[in-house]
């Protein structure tokens, strides 16, 4: 996670730490009235653009939940620090601001066991001394792990609590790192494709694999989920094999999340330009193998992480449409191929070019990227969330060849 403000890099810097048994009361009550007050606001707003089509903001979420407080059945909503319901109400607010703007789906109702545990805290409802921090209604401060230093001298400005379905308490905070700097410019470009065997397939030939532990993470995980199967429904082992579950996956995710670093990091420092493609992967879900291997690979994350790096380090993402036929269009001659099923891994064109079928479609997503930076006449492309290019350049690509 980043924030860019004023030429200044704010990052997330995440740890574990251990709460004693009154933090943990207390932060579980925070979790519960947080996704209470989110729930109660996404109904209340609901409700009021089904039925009236009324958008209600955060000022007036902000005054019905004082109205809450006062009434008898809400009034242990009180009882919380106020600052982390706020905020959930403005995570609500952006919500529907995405969604307004035709950016994410109409937001959903958070679920004690489906949704992530979490309470944001901004600087109002923290104390931070020399590295010690205390949170709103706490007496002492939180047993952080401090896996890495935070920038020197720097205060988070927002500190986010949670707890993953492993039963393991995070805390984010959010700092500004000077240490971020943009990288000097280079002439080196790449093209990035999902592979049919390897995570990522780059223009210049190279081929990324998954990382060799990922297999027998999947077999410890489906062993663990088999477990939970034969246990009794209501029963103190299902929580438990529940629980196993949980850190099986938890600790999928962390391997994952760590690969996806190194190499967007090494990418974004070896690379000016760094062209990928739009994937959806509801489009891809007609073959099974390909949608399982971009769902591992988690293409979302990749991207996301690509992004926010080629900001801080000066650097450019372009995404090209979907639809474009990077795997049938021979990028020696430009010749499009009638037909390129998906066992086909070499193929020669009629121009005699014989190619990888996976290294050609990275040349083709470089390519097309290119020709989309050029096309903005020595403007350089646009960076966005994703999202991506405009619509506009996004049609120009489609009709090319
Ligand atoms: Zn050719």
């Amino acid at each position: 996670m980043f924030v860019a403000v004023g030429g200044q890099v704010r990052r997330a810097f995440k740890f574990r730490f251990y709460p004693t048994e009154a933090q943990a009361a207390e932060l579980s009550r925070t979790f519960g009235c947080v996704r209470k007050v989110y729930n109660l606001a996404l109904q209340a707003r609901s409700e009021a653009w089904t039925q009236r089509r009324e958008r209600v903001g955060y000022e007036a979420t902000s005054a019905l939940l004082t109205a809450w407080k006062r009434t008898e059945e809400l009034a242990f909503l009180a009882e919380v620090s106020a600052v982390p319901l706020q905020q959930a109400l403005r995570h609500l607010q952006t919500g529907f601001t995405n969604f307004f703007a035709k950016r994410a789906r109409f937001p959903r109702y958070k679920s004690r066991k489906k949704s992530r545990a979490s309470a944001e805290y901004t600087r109002s409802a923290f104390r931070w001394r020399d590295g010690v921090l205390t949170l709103a209604k706490m007496a002492e401060p939180l047993d952080i792990r401090w896996s890495r230093p935070l920038p020197e001298g720097e205060t988070p400005s927002t500190v986010t609590v949670s707890r993953d379905a492993a039963g393991r308490w995070f805390v984010s905070l959010l700092c500004e790192d000077p240490s971020v700097t943009p990288l000097p410019v280079t002439d080196a470009v790449v093209g990035i494709d999902v592979g049919l065997d390897h995570l990522l397939v780059l223009s210049t030939g190279e081929k990324i694999g998954n990382p060799r532990h990922e297999r027998h993470d999947r077999e410890r995980l489906i062993k663990a989920q088999r477990a939970l199967c034969r246990k009794q429904k209501g029963s103190n082992n299902r929580d438990k094999a529940r629980v196993k579950v949980a850190r099986v996956h938890a600790r999928i995710v962390d391997r994952r999340t760590d690969n996806l670093h190194k190499i967007t990091t090494r990418l974004v420092r070896d690379n000016q330009t760094l062209v990928i493609e739009d994937l959806a992967v509801s489009n891809m879900v007609g073959n099974h193998r390909l949608a399982r291997a971009i769902n591992d690979a988690g293409w979302r994350q990749f991207r996301q992480q690509l992004e926010y790096k080629a900001r801080w380090y000066g650097r450019d993402v372009v995404v090209v449409d979907r639809w474009f036929p990077s795997s049938k269009l021979c990028s020696a001659c430009g010749t499009l191929a009638t037909a390129m099923p998906l066992h086909v891994r070499t193929w020669t064109c009629g121009c005699g070019a014989t190619h990888d079928r996976d290294v050609n479609a990275a040349r083709n997503i470089l390519a097309a990227g290119l020709a989309v930076s050029v096309c903005g006449a020595g403007v350089r492309p646009q960076r966005k969330p994703p999202g991506g290019l405009s619509a506009t350049k996004q049609k120009t690509l489609r009709r090319e060849p």
